[in-house]
């Protein structure tokens, strides 16, 4: 007996570990030591890089070895802002995207078709209206809608999710009559000039009221999507994401991802920013989760989309056939700002005492400069280390605010899709000039930013190589 035990110590290593990885292209993403051999794991971590020789020296029996045979093995990637319930339930929905249809007979046909066969009591949720990349595409009117149907709600989501189209019948299921006030948050229900409603409906916190009274996806339905939805990032290449705003589609979402979370089986980690008023401080206090579901921060707007007229840029947008055809603006427009500066102050306040990361939207400089004077007041009077507060998209941010957002310790993280979809229109929204300035991802980096890139899917589809290419 003895000699079995001595032959034991002398063979097995000091430090076994569970798993090597060896035989191919081992990206480690350190600049001192970008390629290695062989990576051994333990415990779920990286314990140990190096040559094949030395790593396969810390095998012992219960080992598990991967030969790679040549391929590359990395680092996972990171989504950093998207909306994986949104993502998973609009993959159901009627499909009418700018990425699928170019012409607005074919997608009026689409809608026709569905409000033709949709089942008693359901509405009919159409995504992916996209008046810019799709060049026919004017808006739809109030009574257009009804001309379709006046039973069965539809409810037309626009690709960038900042703006909805809807005819009475949805009014009428979501009770919204031209008395009832705009929901806090900078949410509208739009209305002509008499004061009644037109059939538009204007930013997150209005979407959000009416997608509430919409007949909820079945639980166990909204579980299986959103499981495929995970799937579907890993399957990309994605081991992390960073939900930017849960929507309410399928109930509560925290308490809904949460408890997808415990299976063990979820092949991503969810770093959660709720919206303020999903919330409940002593309930999702910052860090509150596990290995698969954390409480990160939380998600504010401060303007909107470009597409949507949203976007508060310093000027105003180009008047061109794409802005007044057809995203429907007003000669000279300029988007709007959801906060005063006093309330802005206030809410950031709130939360960076309460130790949340606040991710919050702002694409353009006067939104963006906003942000930049209330951190500034902020930090000064409560300084906090490493907050990493976010601007998210950041599509006119200008070289001042840039270096300025470096010295604060913001970080940024831009929506390149904006360039990649978009580019072709952009000149024709806010002119040459600015387009050549849009997301400026390089301008960030010589700032010495640590910036991230994100999809905002399903703003635009899941797939980080063509965002970092
Ligand atoms: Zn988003």
């Amino acid at each position: 007996m003895k000699k079995v035990v001595n032959l034991l110590l002398i063979t097995a290593p000091l430090f076994a570990v569970d798993l090597i990885f060896f035989g191919g292209y081992i990206l480690t993403m350190d600049d001192n030591q970008p390629v290695v051999e062989a990576i051994a794991v333990e415990g779920g971590r990286i314990t140990a890089i190096g040559t094949e020789q030395n790593i396969i020296k810390l095998r012992d029996w219960r080992t598990k070895i991967v030969n790679l045979q040549g391929k590359t093995l990395m680092p996972g990637l990171i989504e950093a802002h998207c909306h994986p319930i949104a993502t998973a339930v609009l993959s159901q929905v009627v499909n009418i995207s700018g990425f699928t249809y170019n012409s607005r007979a074919e997608i009026m046909a689409t809608i026709g078709s569905a409000v033709k066969n949709a089942s008693p009591g359901k509405w009919v949720l159409a995504f992916g209206w996209d008046p810019v990349l799709v060049k026919d595409l004017r808006n739809p009117t109030l009574a257009e809608l009804d001309s379709i149907s006046t039973e069965v709600p539809i409810f037309i989501l626009t690709q960038m999710m900042h703006q909805a189209f809807v005819n009475n019948a949805v009014y009428k299921a979501a009770e919204i009559t031209r008395e009832t006030p705009d929901p806090p948050g900078g949410g509208m229900f739009l209305k002509d000039d008499n004061g009644n409603l037109n059939g538009v409906i204007y930013e997150f916190s209005a979407l959000q009221h009416i997608l509430k009274k919409m007949p909820k996806t079945p639980q166990g339905t909204a579980e299986l999507l959103l499981n495929l939805q995970y799937a579907k990032y890993a399957k990309a290449g994605y081991t992390s994401i960073a939900a930017l705003g849960p929507v309410d589609i399928a109930g509560y979402p925290l308490n809904f991802m949460a408890n997808l979370s415990r299976n063990a089986d979820v092949p991503v980690r969810s770093f959660v920013y709720p919206l303020k008023k999903q919330l409940d401080q002593s309930k999702w206090p910052s860090g509150y989760g596990n290995d698969h579901f954390r409480i990160k921060g939380v998600k504010l707007y401060m303007d909107g989309s470009p597409y949507t007229g949203g976007a508060a840029f310093a000027e105003p947008y180009l008047n061109t056939e794409v802005t007044l055809k057809r995203m429907k603006l007003q000669p000279n427009h300029r988007g709007k700002v959801n906060y005063s500066e006093a309330s802005l102050l206030q809410t950031l306040t709130k939360y960076h005492n309460a130790g949340y990361q606040i991710a919050i939207h702002a694409q353009g400089e006067i939104a963006i400069q906003m942000i930049l004077n209330a951190f500034t007041e902020i930090l000064e009077k409560y300084p906090r280390s490493n907050h990493r507060h976010r601007l998210e998209h950041n599509a006119l941010i200008t070289n001042n605010q840039i270096i300025q957002a470096q010295k604060l310790g913001l970080t940024l993280s831009f929506f390149m899709d904006h360039v990649y979809y978009y580019g072709n229109q952009l000149p024709q929204i806010v002119g040459p000039d600015r387009a050549a300035r849009f997301m400026p991802l390089g301008s960030a980096f010589a700032a010495g930013h640590k910036t991230s890139i994100h999809t905002d899917n399903p703003a635009t589809p899941v797939d980080p190589f063509r965002v970092i290419s």
